[in-house]
């Protein structure tokens, strides 16, 4: 096992399930102390739980993204329990239901992007202030391949916040270079989570249906993207600011 993230302090949001938790474990296997953060309490307990029982080290901490105040209590508990913050993945998201553009709900629109944008530029808000008082650290964002392209009809709310994701992702990248943050995203293509899962459909079911989208022919594993992560994370891409790494088998290729 190697250990790039050893004596590192690591918040993931969305740790309860799917990318967030396989992040919360790949940065655990690698020496990190994990912050699982997200709004269901058993949910990021148990991602904790599962840290420990790989051998790692874990807490959870409830917290909204969208809540100002969550993002800072998430921040000031990192620190005051585990010693600082070096790493954050601002990871959470919702997909919404597939509505034509002329049928969307306002509310609706205003609720994806309240969680997959809003969120992210007020968890970096709390992140970087602690990390450029402290000499720096590195930020994840994840977007989306589908921030990319227009071809998932219905997707207007999704697609414009994880294009939103990409564009603020850079421009943060570039306002806190000079104060040693570094701040990339990664762009995961589909992926095997429960994410965007239709009613009665299994996870298989889920998996055959995008790979057909898919010039690879599959969905990606949690890992896989969890990869890109954890080297975005690492100082292996030391050199690299303000980047999206897309990861979705080819499809925007
Ligand atoms: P997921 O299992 O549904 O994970 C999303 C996580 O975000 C859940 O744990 C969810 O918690 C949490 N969350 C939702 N709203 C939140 C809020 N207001 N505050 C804090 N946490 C919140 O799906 P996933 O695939 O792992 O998604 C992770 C990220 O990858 C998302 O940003 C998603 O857009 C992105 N992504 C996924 C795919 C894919 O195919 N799976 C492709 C491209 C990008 P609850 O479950 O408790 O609500």
């Amino acid at each position: 096992m190697t250990a790039r993230f050893k004596d590192k302090v690591v918040i993931v949001t969305g740790a309860g399930s799917g990318i967030g938790r396989a992040s919360a474990r790949a940065f655990a296997r690698e020496g990190a102390t994990v912050v699982a953060a997200g709004v269901r309490p058993q949910s990021v307990e148990e991602t904790a739980r599962l840290v420990g029982a790989d051998g790692g080290t874990a807490d959870a901490v409830v917290a909204d993204v969208t809540r100002p105040e969550d993002m800072a209590r998430l921040v000031r508990t990192t620190v005051e329990r585990h010693g600082g913050l070096h790493v954050a993945h601002n990871n959470a998201g919702v997909f919404g239901r597939p509505t034509p553009v002329a049928d969307l709900d306002l509310s609706v629109w205003r609720s994806v992007l309240d969680v997959n944008l809003n969120g992210v530029l007020i968890g970096m808000q709390q992140e970087i202030a602690h990390m450029r008082a402290h000499g720096g650290g590195v930020i994840v964002n994840t977007a989306s391949n589908i921030g990319f392209h227009g071809r998932r009809p219905g997707m207007a709310a999704y697609a414009a916040s994880k294009a939103a994701v990409s564009t603020l992702t850079r421009v943060a990248a570039l306002d806190h270079i000079k104060d040693n943050v570094r701040i990339n995203a990664v762009s995961p293509g589909a992926t095997d989570t429960g994410m965007s899962l239709r009613p009665g459909e299994t996870d298989a079911d889920r998996a055959a249906r995008l790979a057909t989208t898919v010039p690879i022919a599959r969905v990606a594993t949690t890992d896989e993207i969890v990869a890109a992560v954890l080297w975005l994370a690492s100082d292996e891409s030391s050199f690299v600011v303000g980047h999206d790494l897309v990861v979705d088998g080819g499809v925007t290729s």
